[in-house]
């Protein structure tokens, strides 16, 4: 059965770019009805932090990207990859080498003058048991280099990019494998034989990862085979970029998952989003859930070429999913939002807070929105627009909101076919145009001839007698 994994380092939040593998994983997980893994590569004991591996668990949760089996640690499977380091020892196809920092930035250099791209010469690769007691006698630390035979031609079939192709030789030489050792120990494992074992030891099937580790891949290739272990399948999914075509970075703001969530967007919307950086429906869809991306989701139809990022577009999913979504989700989708912005008691409160999200659903795009377009909702009275002012200051208009206020007090109407009645009746009283009450209503209610729809409005400020004050405010 087919199993893949995501392998993010906790060396930073839930990048925008590894959530986008986590979900071409588990859309393809899915599909083939396999499973999906999580590790976590936190071997960098020094730039890897707690906070960031639980940011990571919970930006995954938040999408909806349930994990099957983990998550795993590799700090804590150390032993498995010392011991693969050991089987490529005995092998003879690793060895200690002791070269110091400075000897290798000489050779650097060295082959910088020649106009040699820099590479490790292998110089330590046949150490005789003297040289090497040498080193150790004087106190140098040993890194452990596995051995790459330049003469190598590495292939394979990219799920997405078709046959790669990489000469042995353009992987910069010996390759270490573990730092900070010595004669008697095996330091410090690295990335690239941490992944290898793993992914041997977890029967990963197919590797699905940013198009940044191609060259990481053949390495990889090659340890496979030192390991004696079947080579798995492997997927590069495109990058991401910013709009200018370059690789989205920190630099282009926003790029961890919490910080989406922060700015009000909602998980299903983002994950649909990130869909569709790099895939496409067969049917052109845009807008789909999970479950039916899931049924039509291959490799066949991710792109080669790097992915655009469409704030549009993405705000755009965000609105049809907050337009489609029932009152009660969408309140508490939003309260938070409400909460930190004015004060609330959110049992209390409920009653109009209910209306009054069903009402402003339709116009926001993200929940953020919900802040500004409510404001009104939550003083007394309000602040007049120069076109609202002008309206109410019309002449005629006095006389018609004073209509309303006495059929209010006198009414007191409860329901909107009530306050539709009141309307109507001091329409015909004084001999004017529906039309102007309106505007004139909406004008002295909201303080905007803009706005959501004013009987609905009018309802809920009602409800919290904020309308009288309101109508006595723009009379006076
Ligand atoms: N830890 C690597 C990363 O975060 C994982 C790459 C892989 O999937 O092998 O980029």
């Amino acid at each position: 059965t087919v199993r893949v994994r995501l392998a993010p380092s906790p060396t930073g939040t839930l990048h925008i770019g590894t959530a986008r593998t986590a979900v071409f994983n588990w859309l393809f997980a899915r599909h083939e009805g396999g499973q999906f893994i999580l590790r976590i590569e936190d071997t960098d004991e020094e730039r890897s932090k707690s906070e960031f591996t639980d940011n990571i668990l919970a930006g995954l949760k938040w999408l909806g990207m349930e994990w099957d089996e983990g998550p795993f640690f590799q700090s804590q499977r150390l032993d498995l990859y010392r011991q693969a380091i050991q089987t490529l020892l005995d092998k003879g196809l690793a060895y200690r080498a002791y070269d110091t920092p400075d000897e290798l930035d000489a050779m650097r250099e060295t082959q910088k003058a020649r106009g040699h791209a820099p590479r490790y010469d292998n110089r330590h690769r046949d150490l005789t048991p003297d040289q090497q007691a040498a080193f150790e006698a004087e106190g140098r630390p040993a890194v452990i280099r596995f051995k790459i035979d330049d003469s190598r031609t590495i292939t394979w079939n990219d799920m997405v990019r078709g046959p790669v192709t990489w000469q042995a030789s353009d992987l910069g030489g010996d390759m270490v494998v573990a730092r900070a050792s010595s004669a008697t120990n095996i330091g410090q494992p690295l990335y690239n034989l941490a992944v290898v074992v793993d992914d041997i030891d977890m029967a990963i099937t197919h590797v699905i990862r940013g198009e940044d580790h191609i060259a990481n891949t053949a390495k990889q290739i090659l340890l496979y085979e030192a390991l004696e272990a079947a080579v798995p399948a492997f997927a590069h999914a495109p990058l991401i970029l910013n709009q200018t075509g370059q690789k989205l970075s920190k630099r282009d703001g926003v790029t961890s998952i919490s910080d989406f969530q922060k700015m009000g967007f909602v998980a299903p919307a983002l994950v649909n989003y990130m869909t569709l950086l790099g895939w496409s429906a067969p049917d052109a869809t845009e807008q789909f859930t999970l479950a039916e991306a899931a049924k039509q989701f291959s490799f066949d139809r991710v792109n080669k070429a790097g992915a655009k990022f469409d704030w549009d577009k993405l705000d755009w999913l965000n609105s049809q999913y907050l337009h489609a979504m029932e009152p009660t989700p969408l309140l508490e989708l939003t309260l938070p939002y409400l909460q930190d912005a004015y004060a609330i008691d959110a049992e209390a409160d409920r009653g109009w807070l209910l209306p009054l999200v069903t009402l402003l659903g339709p116009s926001l795009t993200r929940l953020t929105d919900v802040v500004e377009q409510s404001r009104f909702f939550f003083t007394e009275t309000v602040e007049f627009a120069d076109d609202a002012k002008a309206q109410v200051q019309l002449d005629g208009v006095s006389p018609v909101l004073e209509g309303i206020l006495t059929g209010l007090t006198e009414k007191s109407p409860a329901t909107i076919d009530e306050l539709k009645a009141l309307v109507d009746e001091v329409t015909k009283a004084q001999g004017v145009k529906k039309g102007l009450v309106m505007k004139s209503m909406r004008a002295a209610l909201m303080g905007a001839l803009q706005g959501p729809d004013l009987m609905e409005s009018w309802l809920i400020l009602r409800q919290r007698g904020f309308d009288v004050p309101r109508l006595q405010g723009a009379i006076a």
